[in-house]
């Protein structure tokens, strides 16, 4: 079967996050038919192994895609459409995991290689707490020194045959946030008598947003205070995102988060319950497997753009966190579209040199 093939055949049949199990007996059968050592990993994903023919075993390589589609009717008029009605691989995760099919099948036929290289086909990037958390947590590579885990991920910001590179922090980290206020509500005339819950989750966004800075985002999308002109609700809310590039940044807001609820609370005499659901990571690239790929591409007649950090986030960051990791961007050119919409359609052209990339730098670090 080729990547073309492999993608097609994933894209008709897309499923949601953690749900891939036609997606998982397909690569299991695919990796097997090419004889390719795999098992099942995290539920629903794929964890594939090749040894090389020499160098040492416990020295390895991961590579990395994402499998899970997203919940959004498709649109586009090919012949390999989406055959479920409502789900479509509109995040690319389809060429991603065709790619890295494409790569796993040929280090199988060309094993001139040192250590051992594992493929993981991953579920559920899209929804937390994020596949790669669950691969992370089974310790897969547990025995291994890990030299490099490498992702890619489809861009139509960039032209096909362009790799998108940034050294360093690169994609931001994802919290959402959840403010719940309460206190004594009553007619707004009384105003000894009431606690003003609306001026405390008002005061409490503004001092939220007051975090933006160069480091970090935070935005409240929602408040709910639902009273009337003279009345003050017993409750009030509001809610909203957060997205930092490091994790002592990360900290930092939590804290301020904290000690401005305090504060609130302080001030209005109400309770200000903040909770937070932690998203993923920030995905920090290794410096130098970064400047080390631009050489790789460059080598391979791929073109480099380098990037700057981007507010967007990837769980691909759990991998950063632990083990030497690099994230790239794949050109797939501006008529691809805008990922997470109907029409989204990645060209395809783009998968060859997806694929070169990938492999050459696992191949460069493998025999280094
Ligand atoms: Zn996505
Ligand atoms: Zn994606």
């Amino acid at each position: 079967m080729t990547s073309i093939e492999f993608r097609r055949h994933i894209h008709r049949h897309p499923e949601l996050s953690f749900q891939e199990y036609n997606t998982q007996a397909f690569i299991l059968e695919a990796l097997r038919a090419e004889g390719i050592e795999c098992r099942v990993v995290a539920g629903t994903g794929v964890l594939a192994k090749i040894e090389g023919e020499r160098g040492n075993l416990k020295r390895a390589v991961v590579l990395r895609a994402d499998i899970d589609a997203l919940p959004i009717v498709e649109q586009n008029a090919v012949e390999y459409c989406s055959e479920r009605e409502g789900v479509m691989h509109a995040c690319g995760h389809d060429m991603h995991a065709a790619m890295l099919y494409g790569v796993l099948c040929r280090f199988k036929r060309e094993r001139n290689f040192e250590g051992t290289l594992f493929g993981v086909f991953q579920p559920g990037e899209e929804v937390n707490p994020g596949g790669a958390s669950k691969v992370l947590a089974e310790n897969p590579f547990e025995g291994y020194d890990v030299a490099m885990v490498i992702g890619q991920h489809v861009d139509a910001r960039l032209n096909i045959g362009e790799v998108g590179i940034c050294p360093g922090v690169f994609m931001a980290s994802n919290d959402e946030l959840r403010f719940y206020v309460s206190g004594r509500g009553g007619h707004a005339a009384r105003r000894a008598d009431i606690d003003d819950t609306v001026s405390a989750i008002a005061d409490m966004v503004v001092r939220t947003t007051s975090l933006n800075g160069p480091d970090a985002v935070v935005s409240v999308g929602k408040i709910v205070a639902e009273g009337a002109t003279n009345v003050i609700p017993a409750e009030a809310y509001a809610e909203g995102t957060m997205r930092t590039f490091d994790r002592e940044e990360r900290e930092r807001i939590y804290a301020l988060l904290d000690a401005n609820a305090r504060a609130v609370e302080e001030r209005y005499g109400v309770a200000l319950r903040v909770d937070i659901s932690r998203g993923y990571p920030s995905v920090t690239n290794d410096v130098m497997l970064a400047y080390e790929a631009m050489i790789v591409a460059s080598d391979e007649g791929i073109v480099v753009r380098e990037m700057g950090r981007i507010p967007m986030a990837e769980d691909f960051g759990y991998y950063t966190e632990r083990y030497p990791a690099l994230f790239y961007r794949l050109g797939v050119g501006a008529e691809s579209g805008g990922s997470h919409t109907a029409t989204f359609l990645p060209d395809e052209r783009a998968m060859e040199y997806g694929e070169r990339m990938m492999w050459r730098m696992a191949l460069h670090i493998l025999n280094k």
